[in-house]
């Protein structure tokens, strides 16, 4: 049985199995890749877009997105001269908008720092805003074949179970003796290809639960498999279970129309439009909160009419249990207290602004709510 290895004793001990490493796994990503339209291109400005959205969003949800970004905004400059909120209307649904955010302003510093042209280089790329890392290395090694190794949850999975990684894979303070490990068996004549097909593998073969290991192309080379523990990587730290809150929202009408709130433009769902609202506090009914949120919020008092739908919706850290009521407005003129813009709209006039997830829930159940009120009011 082999013991589990360190970045440093593989260096030491085992360069001829890296080099057969590295042959088997380039051979089978050449064959078995799966055609991706981010694999057909050299342009960096896709590759960037591409790997950006794909940070914590799995790749059947990107293709689409990716496409319509792409066709929307074909250049840097065209994404940096675009309005901030057509950049959120095309990433809407996608999740995670700060990364929205950040790419639209490093178009920015692109295109009067860099004369319109991604930097080729660390330094340089790293300091644009949303560039951490990963984007960094994955950029670079792809697109201009440079010698960084990438290192996401694909890739942290395969080496730790390649090479007995003790350290657990969720812990930030893990992720040095990762980047050594990567950087060890990165294929430096071709560290683009190299970092795909650990990627690829990862998110293909070694996946979490059940590895196709007869499948694999380093199966003779991996620890876990040869010493029979696969099961028992990667090490991962429990973490307590998300909290839950209670949320009340209202949509308030007027003269026909729906009152909606922007959201600043930093921290969670930034720069998204929204419908009134916020957290039900202990011993609150939520009609109770939905009013006070919106006269905090809006300075509006409004009356609740009824209740329209109770959406469950998870974020990365919380989970969110929220009534949608609907309201009719009584009186008020709006003054804003944490948002930043609102704006009484049709409803059919929704599409035209981006919207967190957990609102879009709801709009199938309005739209109805509207046409049934418009029935019964012929009738
Ligand atoms: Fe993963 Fe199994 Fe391949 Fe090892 S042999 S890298 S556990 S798929």
């Amino acid at each position: 049985m082999r013991e589990p290895l360190t970045p440093l004793l593989l260096a030491e001990s085992s360069m001829p199995d890296i080099q057969s490493l590295r042959e088997s796994l380039i051979g089978w990503y050449i064959s078995n890749q799966r055609d991706l339209p981010w694999r057909r291109t050299n342009n960096p400005y896709h590759i960037w877009v591409s790997e950006v959205m794909l940070q914590q969003t799995q790749v059947k949800t990107v293709l689409p997105y990716y496409k319509l970004f792409i066709e929307r905004f074909a250049s840097i400059k065209q994404l940096a001269q675009s309005d901030l909120q057509d950049v959120l209307k095309a990433w809407e649904g996608l999740g995670y908008y700060a990364r929205a955010r950040n790419l639209h302003r490093a178009a920015g510093v692109v295109l009067n720092h860099h004369r319109g042209i991604l930097p080729d280089r660390w330094e340089e790329l790293r300091k644009l805003p949303g560039v951490g890392d990963y984007i960094a290395a994955a950029v670079l090694s792809i697109a201009f074949n440079k010698p960084y190794p990438v290192v996401d949850g694909n890739v942290k999975r395969v080496l730790a179970r390649l090479l007995l990684v003790e350290e657990p894979v969720n812990h930030s303070t893990s992720i040095g003796i990762f980047k050594e490990a990567a950087d060890m068996l990165l294929f430096r004549q071709d560290p683009g290809t190299f970092n795909q097909a650990m990627m690829e593998l990862g998110a293909m073969v070694c996946v979490p639960q059940r590895p196709d290991c007869k499948g694999c192309p380093i199966q003779e080379m991996c620890l876990a498999y040869n010493n029979q523990q696969v099961a028992d990587y990667p090490k991962k730290l429990k973490r307590s279970p998300a909290p839950q809150f209670k949320i009340a929202v209202g949509v308030v009408f007027k003269n026909g129309k729906v009152l909606i709130t922007l959201r600043k433009s930093e921290g969670l769902l930034g720069g998204l439009w929204e419908f009134p609202g916020g957290k039900i506090r202990n011993n609150e009914k939520a009609e109770e909160a939905c009013i006070r949120e919106i006269r905090e919020e809006t300075n509006l008092i409004v009356r609740v009419d009824s209740h329209l739908e109770r959406i469950k919706h998870a974020y990365t850290h919380f989970k969110i249990n929220m009534d949608v009521f609907c309201c009719t407005y009584i009186s008020g003129r709006v003054k804003l207290n944490g948002p930043v813009d609102h704006r009484w709209i049709e409803l059919d006039k929704l599409d035209d602004y981006p919207f967190p997830k957990a609102n879009h829930k709801f709009f199938p159940a309005l739209t109805k709510f509207v046409r049934n009120r418009a029935k019964a009011k012929k009738s």
